[in-house]
Parts: C-alpha cells; sequence; structure tokens
C-alpha cells in the first residue's frame, strides 16, 4: 500500500489553494502599511508550505520568522495542552504580528500563542489561518480564514498525519 492510497477525498485542490491565497494576500496586503513594521510568523512546521505561498503575495515590506508549538503527534485528537518548543528570535516589540496558522481546530493553540506574542511586546497581533474547523470556544478567532474545514482529519498542503502528507499540493481527508 502506498501512502497517497490511504487518502479518501481531495477537499481543497491545488487550484483552489491558490485562488483563496492571493486573495488572503490582496486582503491582508490592504489592512498594514509600512509603519506597521509588520513581521510574519509562521507556526511549524503545518504552515510552511502556506507561509511560503502567502508571503509572496504580501505587498507590504515584512519580515518572516516562525514558532514551533507542540503538536498531536501521532494522535488526531488535541490533547489540549501546548508547550512553546521554538520562540521567534526577532525582536517583536512595537512591531504588528502576523501569526500564521495551518489550522484552527479547539483554538487551544492560538489561545496559548497569542498573550505570549502580546507579552514580547508585540504592538498587535493577527492571525490568519488557511482551514478552520470552527469548534472554538469563541474566545480566541483568526481575522482571516482560508476556508471552512469539514470536522474530518485532514492532510495535504503541509499538515501531516505522523509526519506524512505534508508534501501534498492539495488538502485531503483521511
Ligand atoms: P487547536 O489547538 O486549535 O485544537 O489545534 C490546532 C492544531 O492542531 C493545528 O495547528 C494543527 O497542528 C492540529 N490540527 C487540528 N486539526 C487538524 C487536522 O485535521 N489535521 C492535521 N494534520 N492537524 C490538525
Ligand atoms: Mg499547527
Amino acid at each position: 500500500m502506498t501512502t497517497d492510497s490511504a487518502i479518501q477525498d481531495v477537499v481543497f485542490s491545488e487550484e483552489a489553494i491558490h485562488e483563496r491565497v492571493r486573495e488572503l494576500g490582496r486582503e491582508i496586503s490592504s489592512a498594514y502599511s509600512a509603519e506597521d513594521r509588520l513581521v510574519v510568523i509562521g507556526v511549524l512546521k503545518g504552515s510552511f508550505l502556506f507561509m511560503a505561498d502567502l508571503v509572496r503575495v504580501i505587498e507590504i515590506p515584512h519580515g518572516i520568522d516562525f514558532l514551533m508549538a507542540s503538536s498531536y503527534g501521532d494522535s488526531m485528537v488535541s490533547r489540549g495542552e501546548v508547550a512553546l518548543l521554538h520562540d521567534p528570535k526577532t525582536d517583536l516589540e512595537g512591531r504588528a504580528v502576523l501569526l500564521v496558522e495551518d489550522i484552527v481546530d479547539t483554538g487551544t493553540t492560538l489561545s496559548v500563542l497569542l498573550p505570549h506574542l502580546e507579552e514580547r511586546g508585540a504592538s498587535r497581533v493577527d492571525v490568519v489561518a488557511l482551514l478552520h474547523k470552527r469548534l472554538t470556544s469563541g474566545l480566541v478567532e483568526p481575522r482571516w480564514v482560508g476556508f471552512d474545514a469539514p470536522n474530518s482529519f485532514l492532510v495535504g498542503y503541509g499538515l501531516d498525519h505522523a509526519e506524512t502528507f505534508r508534501h501534498l499540493p492539495y488538502i485531503a481527508s483521511l
């Protein structure tokens, strides 16, 4: 059995993702000015492809950095605890931060990361999430969302299951 044969359905095609990322780039570009000293921070590893495509369509000058939060590991369900494994080295004092997330599920990850970035001195922190399952308490909502996601386990375009499928150019459900 090849890894790809475990995939059931393509949920968002490569073309649909490409088109939506371009729209997000336009919206984000109009929301910031050079004085905001924008820094775009990707949440590793799941956001790496989205981040790479998104920054190429953001027309405001910006810095780039990454942080890493603990993941689900090999599990498909949230354990409800989040640890910061890598804190960005960039000085965030007085800068607008755009946090780039692959997918928001319960919102637990964001509820830990946002206060942390504010404590690091960011003048404002906004979130762009490619996917949103809308299972959150509603306390922490991304400012921009690529797609509303079905409540199934998604892989591809950066998203993994046990470190497989990240390379797929589309998003599929297992
Ligand atoms: P939350 O903290 O909002 O419950 O979960 C957010 C994180 O859980 C995401 O950044 C992602 O790493 C992981 N996650 C949530 N749903 C999925 C999914 O359907 N597929 C994959 N691969 N990861 C998911
Ligand atoms: Mg993640």
